[in-house]
């Protein structure tokens, strides 16, 4: 479903569906809840037997953030992150220091800060909140290895 709705709107904006781009963009729709970097989508590729070389899936990725079918994310690895750039879909994302999961965060838990900022006059367009810490299963292991050393 997503997938077509994605052709034709590339079909409309006179882009071509090439096999690559459709492959590239499978790995997304298929890894929906995942974080890519695009040596995970090259990675994806050839163990699936898929022979594109790293430079056009490089290439490739780019050029989806561009007709705006992915979302380009730096959580400050030295590497970009992709994920779909869901429309009406807007979250935010917590970045597990130990176990480095990505976890997505719903736009609601931030709706406050929103309110807030409204009512001192900022005007709210599109946000991308990091959030740094330890995630709920490191911070359980944690508290078990101090218990047991007592
Ligand atoms: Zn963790
Ligand atoms: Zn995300």
């Amino acid at each position: 479903m997503y997938f077509d709705s994605l052709k034709k709107e590339l079909k409309d904006k006179n882009y071509r569906m090439t096999p690559q781009r459709e492959l590239v963009l499978k790995v997304f729709i298929d890894n929906e809840n995942e974080h890519l970097g695009a040596e995970d989508v090259y990675r994806i590729l050839f163990n699936n037997k898929h022979s594109v070389s790293k430079a056009t899936v490089y290439r490739t990725i780019e050029l989806l953030v561009e007709f705006g079918f992915l979302r380009k994310l730096d959580f400050g690895e030295g590497i970009y992150r992709y994920e779909l750039a869901k429309k009406n879909h807007m979250h935010h994302h917590f970045i597990c220091k130990i176990c480095g999961k990505i976890y997505e965060i719903e736009e609601k838990h931030l709706d406050f800060l929103k309110e807030n900022l409204e009512n001192q006059g900022f005007i709210f367009e599109d946000f991308d909140f990091k959030i740094y810490g330890i995630c709920p299963k490191c911070s359980r292991k944690m508290k078990k290895s101090i218990v047991s050393k007592k």
